[in-house]
């Protein structure tokens, strides 16, 4: 979700009519009374900082729990102490998640509702007779009011924080939502711990601080190597899974398509870009993601060691870099300006670099080791499922095609035939014309200028056709020299105009061969004609068979038995 300008604006300006002020008020009226206490105090600071700094980080979210310490210093020093050791942890916070440019608003909004909730607390604790210093191990009430005041600061946090969301975001957001159990059972862990450094501080002094923030920071570590391996475990279950998908995938396109949209939905990327390798010569740009869209890959190829990607591929060794300026002295600039942190990954199948993925996040230091790892085993699966693909489409077109004309072939005619008349019968077409056309005597062609030259025409015949039907229809070659075009829902005029056409096409224009039997192979020109037959579905054949039948017997009938080099159309 994105504020608008105004939104931000408005943040930054009550910050400055708040905050300040606020601060200043709090000193004025709750001077905070540490004299003599500097060197303690400063030990609570450097525990906020240390505290701040190491968050736990669960489902990409960092969690601060910072509430502990807060209430001890509260209880110590009072309100301005704890609300300015707050400011500060705000600030390590967010430096600490790194926040972009344009999320800057956060640091004032932080700011701001800290401050909020640690004034109305404090307010309300010194409203109902809360001290500071009190004695909370020999006096209940000090206890109690420490609970109300504990209580408050939970409350207000809410409040505050579902107030400004709905102001900002206009969303409901609900007050008992997830957000409101994980809060209320941190604030529940964390109470005791405030309470319990308190106490012993007042007992023993700075030394409570050891005795509780060892602890506290050791729990803090172990959760977060729990958490880590919890992440590595949770991404090494998603590259299975992409994996398995990737192998599924029979088109090269959907093979990328599929790898940038899982790659972008799992890691933190705003850039992404696939190379490959062509003729071991230079790198082209295949996908070409940015900001949620696939943009044109229309970019000057790569040399070896040229950019980022140029680099990878010559050392074939992957690449991270943190910021900008890291990277900065290999890349061409094709990188958009806001990019920061770059991740670039060989592909590499058969000890062979057939590829090159670059990420890019406007994040600094925006990749783990661990999302580093995942990308090097998607990669691999990418590899392989791009060989696989590749090999599915060439074994495709291999059968699909005749190797002489690259037309296709009898059996991709006779299965399109088959789903055109699916389709006629489903009303899905209302009517389906087939073309057949055989070369006249092509046999004296052949004994006259060699086979070799019969099948250079042969070659060029289906260049013309192809050219002549275009998207108007599907061009095969039959058999030997008998081609067929199968024309979906054309008028039986225009198909035998078509045909006409076609006619005229081979007989007016002659046919230029070089492999000729003469020794000296000159180029020659051949002049040929075809005769042609001409049928239409459903009036005239209700099945596959019928409609190549009937156009043939037009074909033999019609054309060849009354002169050759002529249209006919089929008669009952
Ligand atoms: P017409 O059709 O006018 O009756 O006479 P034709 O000589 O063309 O007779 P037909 O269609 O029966 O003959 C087919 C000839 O085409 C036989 C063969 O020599 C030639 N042919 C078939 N396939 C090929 C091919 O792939 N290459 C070459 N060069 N010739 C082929
Ligand atoms: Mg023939
Ligand atoms: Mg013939």
């Amino acid at each position: 979700m994105q504020l608008t300008l105004t939104q931000k604006r408005a943040i930054w300006l009550s910050w400055l009519f708040i905050v300040p002020f606020g601060i200043w008020f709090t000193h004025q009226f709750y001077p905070p009374r540490i004299s003599g206490l500097q060197w303690e105090l400063a030990g609570f600071l450097l525990l906020t900082a240390a505290v701040a700094a190491m968050p736990m980080i669960i489902n990409n979210t960092p969690i601060f729990l910072i509430q502990w310490v807060s209430l001890a210093v509260f209880l110590t020093f009072g309100l301005f102490a704890e609300m300015a050791m707050m400011q500060a942890a705000v600030v390590v916070l967010l430096m600490r998640i790194r926040i972009r440019k344009d999320e800057l608003f956060r640091l004032p909004l932080n700011s701001l509702m800290f401050f909020l909730v640690s004034f109305l607390a404090g307010l309300i604790y010194y409203e109902i007779g809360g001290l500071q210093g009190a004695d909370l191990v020999n006096e209940p009430k000090s206890l109690l009011l420490t609970v109300i005041y504990a209580g408050s600061y939970f409350t207000l946090n809410q409040v505050v924080l579902t107030f400004i969301l709905y102001l900002l975001y206009g969303r409901d957001h609900s007050f008992f939502g997830k957000d409101f159990i994980w809060e209320a059972v941190t604030s529940l862990i964390t109470f005791p711990i405030g309470l319990l450094l308190y106490v012993l501080y007042q007992q023993m002094g700075m030394l409570a601080l050891l005795f509780v923030g060892v602890p506290f920071a050791s729990l803090s570590i172990i959760l977060n190597l729990y958490y880590s391996s919890e992440k590595i475990n949770d991404y090494l279950q998603k590259a299975t899974e992409i994996g398995h998908q990737l192998a599924e995938q029979l088109h090269v396109e959907e093979v990328l398509d599929l790898f940038i949209k899982r790659l972008t939905g799992m890691l933190p990327v705003d850039y992404a870009y696939i190379l490959e390798v062509v003729d071991e010569d230079e790198l082209r740009l295949i996908r070409r993601f940015e900001n949620g869209n696939m943009e044109s890959k229309n970019i000057r190829p790569l040399k070896k060691n040229e950019g980022i990607s140029g680099h990878v591929w010559s050392t074939r060794k992957t690449a991270l870099f943190n910021s900008r300026k890291e990277w900065k002295k290999y890349s061409q600039g094709y990188l958009p300006q806001q990019a920061e942190s770059v991740l670039s990954v060989p592909i590499v199948r058969n000890n062979k670099v057939t590829g090159i993925l670059v990420l890019a996040s406007q994040r600094k230091r925006a990749f783990e080791k661990a999302q580093l790892m995942i990308t090097d085993i998607l990669c691999s699966h990418l590899g392989i499922a791009v060989e696989n693909a590749k090999h599915f489409e060439e074994t495709k077109e291999q059968s699909e095609r005749c190797a002489l004309t690259k037309l296709y072939n009898y059996r991709y005619f006779d299965q399109l035939l088959r789903d055109e008349f699916e389709k006629l019968h489903e009303f899905k077409r209302n009517i389906l014309s087939l073309i057949i056309l055989d070369i006249d005597h092509f046999k004296m062609v052949n004994d006259t200028y060699g086979h070799q030259s019969g099948n250079e025409i042969l070659i060029e015949l289906a260049a013309r056709l192809t050219s002549l039907v275009g998207q108007q229809g599907t061009v095969a070659r039959y058999g030997g020299e008998e081609f067929v075009i199968l024309l979906p829902d054309k008028e039986k005029e225009e198909v035998l105009e078509l045909a006409e056409l076609v006619r005229q096409m081979i007989a007016n224009r002659p046919f230029i061969v070089k492999q000729n039997i003469d020794s000296d192979r000159k180029k020659m020109m051949v002049r040929i004609t075809a005769s042609i037959g001409v049928a239409t579905a459903p009036q005239e054949a209700e099945d596959p068979l019928s409609l190549i039948r009937h156009a043939d017997r037009a074909l033999y009938v019609g054309a060849k038995r009354a002169g050759r080099n002529r249209v006919a159309e089929y008669v009952k």
